[in-house]
């Protein structure tokens, strides 16, 4: 091996190190962040229909082993009565008073 190929390999070293390192450092966070961007529209949709439900059963003066319908809730999710739905297509399954909403794509559940 000449000195320059040498020379060459001491200073590619350190620099091919780094870079791995930055791979398996911020990787693991790049796709943990895409995971929060697609999955946080749907929390916020959960908390909707859970903050509807609590009132709902508030309003109407439900217990925790009560669990209300869509028709139910509608009126406490918005004006037009549209009910959300989950930007990745998951199912939402309204929970008792006492349980939180629930979607059925992978990941999506409140906190
Ligand atoms: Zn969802």
């Amino acid at each position: 091996m000449s000195n320059r190929r040498l020379h060459n390999l001491m200073v590619a070293g350190p620099v091919v190190a780094f870079v791995a390192f930055i791979v398996v450092e911020a990787a693991p966070n790049f796709v943990r962040a895409r995971t929060d961007i697609s999955r946080n529209p749907c929390i916020n949709i959960l908390r909707c229909i859970d903050g509807a439900t609590q009132t709902w059963a508030f309003d109407n003066g439900k217990t925790t082993s009560d669990a209300p319908t869509w028709d139910d809730i509608r009126p406490y999710l918005s004006r037009d009565g549209e009910i959300p739905s989950c930007p990745q297509g998951g199912r939402y399954t309204l929970g008792r008073k006492g349980t939180a909403p629930t979607c059925s794509y992978p990941g999506h559940r409140l906190p």
